[in-house]
């Protein structure tokens, strides 16, 4: 496996937080980074080597953006898999162009995970009005109609709860491909934050209990209040992903949890670093940033150990203004992730704390 020494130089697609936290990380390394976004506000440029302000369909610039660096890799699922092609023709793309395809459609992405024995929802899909008539019937009801693609902190999700939530479902998808899953009962939320290197070792971070207001991350707290027994067996799930998409980088491995049964039922996979691994830059031995550099560059993975009891919040919007409190309390690590707009719902900051009060 090809190894990147400290000093090399990282690409990453997309420029949001996720891309400045690994940048901030790289560079303790020595690595420069060199990101590509076509938005020329992106808060990763104001921490970069090397910025690109091109579309992702621009494939001179994306030619020019793949030579300059010894590997790239991606902070977001939707880059288009062309792009991503093109990029992985004139470097190392890690993670690779599999796993993008797979995580960016929710049919494939429940297809794989069944087919790699991990417990999901049960599904089916649609795209008519018929179709989707028939998927009521054979999910039952309650159930949650979700696109296949672009969705995100709840965008393009429907509750099918009676048969007059159909018109509403098709109106939400828009003749898009979807499907139709069935209403998990679960009592909380958990994320399992692990690597993959190059070489293949894997090491899973301490199970996330994660609260979400408004279909948006609010808190995630470690240790989750789950027994040691569905502990260990959500970090084998996600471990057993890694392993069968061949994976290379930090994802994220979404999960619902019944505590009376301790089934866990996988909801879904993000490929890249996750908001509910914020946790792990002051919290763990080695933060979820770092440790994607480590597995991209083929270096050892870093101890994932929690480093006490964890509270991490999302500061959305205009909360970001109000810092000062963050500020007089030595125990919260304030982050600001340098975006000039606080629109509602948008994540501007995250604070944490480590054995704090909270
Ligand atoms: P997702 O975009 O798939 O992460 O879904 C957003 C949120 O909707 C999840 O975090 C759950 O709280 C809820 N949700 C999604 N799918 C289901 C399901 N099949 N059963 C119950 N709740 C769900």
């Amino acid at each position: 496996m090809t190894q990147i020494a400290p000093g090399g130089t990282i690409g990453i697609l997309g420029g949001g937080q996720l891309g400045r936290m690994l940048a901030l990380a790289a560079a303790n390394f020595g690595y420069r980074c060199h990101i590509f976004c076509p938005d020329k506000g992106s808060p990763a440029f104001q921490v970069a080597t090397d910025v690109t302000v091109a579309d992702y369909e621009d494939e001179e610039a994306l030619e020019a953006f793949a030579r300059s660096v010894d590997v790239a890799t991606y902070e977001f699922e939707n880059v288009p898999a062309v792009t991503a092609e093109l990029v992985a023709r004139d470097t190392l793309l890690r993670p690779g162009v599999r796993a993008l395809k797979i995580t960016q459609d929710r049919l494939l992405e429940k297809e794989f995970l069944n087919a790699s024995g991990v417990k999901t929802a049960p599904y089916v899909a649609f795209q008519s009005a018929d179709e989707l008539k028939a998927a009521i019937k054979e999910i039952g009801r309650p159930a949650v109609a979700k696109t296949r693609r672009f969705g995100y902190d709840g965008k393009g999700q429907v509750m099918v709860k009676s048969r007059s939530d159909i018109d509403r479902v098709l109106e939400v998808t828009g003749g898009q491909p979807a499907i139709l899953e069935g209403f998990v009962t679960f009592d909380r939320e958990v994320s399992v934050v692990v690597a993959r290197s190059a070489s293949g070792d894997v090491a899973a971070f301490p199970v996330g209990e994660n609260v979400h207001t408004n279909h948006i991350l609010d808190t995630t707290t470690v240790p989750a209040k789950i027994s040691d027994m569905v502990e260990a067996r959500a970090k084998v799930k996600a471990t057993r992903v890694a392993n069968a998409l061949e994976y290379v980088g930090v994802m994220a491995v979404e999960m619902f949890v019944h505590d009376g049964s301790g089934e866990i039922v996988v909801n879904e996979i993000a490929p890249r670093v996750h908001n509910s691994g914020h946790w792990t830059i002051e919290g763990a031995e080695t933060s979820q940033f770092e440790q994607h550099i480590r597995a991209i560059c083929d270096l050892p993975l870093g101890a994932t150990d929690a480093r006490g009891s964890i509270l991490m919040k999302n500061l959305l919007g205009e909360e970001i203004l109000e810092f000062e409190p963050y500020l007089e309390d030595p125990k919260a690590h304030f982050h600001h992730y340098g975006k000039q707009d606080p629109r509602p719902g948008r994540k501007m900051g995250h604070v944490t704390w480590v054995n704090g009060n909270e």
